[in-house]
């Protein structure tokens, strides 16, 4: 996964056709209703083979209800037939669980699958959509944070390509459109900075769940915009960049750019920048991994130069924001140990979001976990899931002492 690896992202894309069948797994979240809302902007382009969705059963009816897909999947048993009552005689295919997401993410009809799951449970399905040739939009950075070399080889071995939704890799994908292989000296992730940029640690500690969903430019998850405001986010974000484009992290910069304009820049060996600009809007990201390498005119909001003020840059603080150093020791230290890292934060982030430790402690978890976590090398699938288990399990221990 270091900088010899060839890019994830630089394989040619099939020729446009036919409205391109597309699974939307994680339908029902964030990314997922942004993912439909494009598809409706594309008028017949796309057209909605699959759609998952994990509880909330009645978004999920209704979204099939609208785009008619083929398959649908629940989260669980009892949310299949919850499913099949409401949309009885609709013809859809239900299932649910893992197999279920698996099947939509390798039906032989499908060209492309957004993973658009909450965290690690986005894996199985990505894989299964690697091995079967897919085009997949993934937005779930957990995947590549706990497995890209496994996600790396699944991808080659299927003759499979992928296309970042996440905004700042998506601009670094756009910006690498036509550069050959091996001219990255330094990619140049932005961060907004999230709600905090300004606070003091004083301040900091008595941040609240509230005060934390609470994003300056971004409309996104729970679990995201947590993580967007103690900076792990872009610290995620500088392992799911070296898995997709064969950057170690050490070149992967990271800047604060509070109007969330400029979505990442890549440096390349003549000292030549080029750089992504647009609104902060995940519709852009989306479409285009829905639909590259066309772009067409949608009607989404664009960007006006002359009106959206000045483009500030500044470094970040990482004594403030310690989240971004543990991301950079997860990806020094490497084999399992982002798997680790990232296990630890979700678990961390919850009990945050559940009252339980405070804004500063999520971090606390984080490097308490990685401090005692035994790192395995070159790591298979069930190493991975193991360690995500037993980092799950180590942290949950971590919020109950600090509780
Ligand atoms: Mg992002």
């Amino acid at each position: 996964m270091k900088s010899s690896a060839p890019s994830l992202a630089q394989q040619l894309p099939e020729d446009a056709g036919a409205p391109r069948a597309i699974s939307v797994l994680g339908s029902t979240g964030s990314v997922g209703t942004q993912v439909l809302d494009v598809v409706r902007r594309l008028q017949g382009r796309v057209r909605v083979h699959s759609l998952s969705g994990g509880s909330n059963i009645a978004l999920l009816a209704e979204q099939a209800r609208e785009f008619r897909p083929e398959m649908l999947v629940a989260g669980t048993e009892q949310g299949a037939r919850e499913l099949e009552s409401r949309l009885t005689g609709s013809g859809a295919r239900v299932l649910w669980g893992d197999q279920g997401l698996a099947q939509a993410a390798s039906a032989e009809a499908v060209h492309t699958v957004v993973v658009a799951v909450q965290g690690f449970a986005g894996l199985a399905p990505t894989l299964a959509a690697a091995r079967t040739g897919k085009s997949i939009g993934i937005a779930s950075k957990e995947v590549l944070v706990a497995a890209g070399p496994i996600v790396r080889e699944a991808l080659n071995a299927g003759g499979a390509m992928m296309v970042p939704v996440d905004s700042e890799h998506s601009a670094i994908f756009q910006c690498l459109a036509g550069e050959p292989e091996g001219c990255i000296d330094r990619i140049i992730l932005t961060a907004s900075g999230g709600p905090f940029a300004n606070a003091t640690r004083e301040e900091m500690a008595a941040i609240t769940p509230e005060r934390a969903l609470d994003h300056p430019t971004w409309k996104m998850g729970r679990k995201i915009t947590v993580d967007s405001a103690t900076l792990m986010n872009k610290g995620l974000e500088i392992l799911e960049a070296e898995a997709l484009f064969g950057v170690e992290a050490a070149r992967v910069d990271v800047v604060i750019h509070p109007k969330s304009i400029v979505h990442s820049l890549v440096r390349f060996g003549d000292g030549s920048v080029k750089a992504q600009l647009g609104l902060p809007d995940m519709r852009l990201p989306i479409q285009y991994a829905l639909l590259y390498p066309e772009r067409p005119d949608t009607g989404l909001p664009k960007l006006d130069l002359l009106t959206c003020g000045p483009l500030e840059f500044r470094a970040p603080d990482e004594d403030k924001f310690p989240c971004l150093r543990l991301a950079r020791q997860a990806a020094a230290a490497g084999g399992t140990m982002p798997a680790i890292m990232c296990a630890a934060d979700d678990v961390a982030v919850e009990a945050f979001l559940a009252g339980e430790i405070g804004f500063l402690k999520i971090a606390d978890v984080v490097s308490e976990v990685m401090d005692s976590a035994e790192v395995g090398a070159n790591p298979g699938l069930d190493a991975v899931v193991e360690s995500d288990r037993w980092a799950r399990e180590r942290a949950a221990q971590c919020v109950r002492r600090m509780r």
